[in-house]
């Protein structure tokens, strides 16, 4: 299993990735129908994640924590950029 860290806001299980940029975002820990990122290297210290872009795709999809997250707006407000979406 990859390596879970708890969200700082509403305690939920999630995993940081790198994505293809270098950044990491976190993603919920727990694969959801409505995920639209894919995990890969989850079984390392250095996972990666992408967009999924293939609708043929059929393996667990992963939610960012940022879209699910109760508390997601004090994130923006430390990061200060206002609104994401
Ligand atoms: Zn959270």
């Amino acid at each position: 299993m990859s390596r879970t860290v708890e969200c700082r806001g509403c305690g939920a299980p999630m995993v940081f990735a790198r994505t293809g940029r270098g950044a990491k975002i976190p993603l919920d820990a727990v694969p959801s129908s409505a995920g639209t990122y894919v995990l890969e290297n989850e079984d390392t210290s250095n996972p990666t994640t992408y967009r999924m872009t293939d609708p043929a795709y059929t393996g667990p999809r992963y939610t960012s924590h940022f879209q699910t997250c109760p508390k997601a707006s004090d994130f923006s407000k430390k990061r200060g950029s206002g609104d994401v979406a």
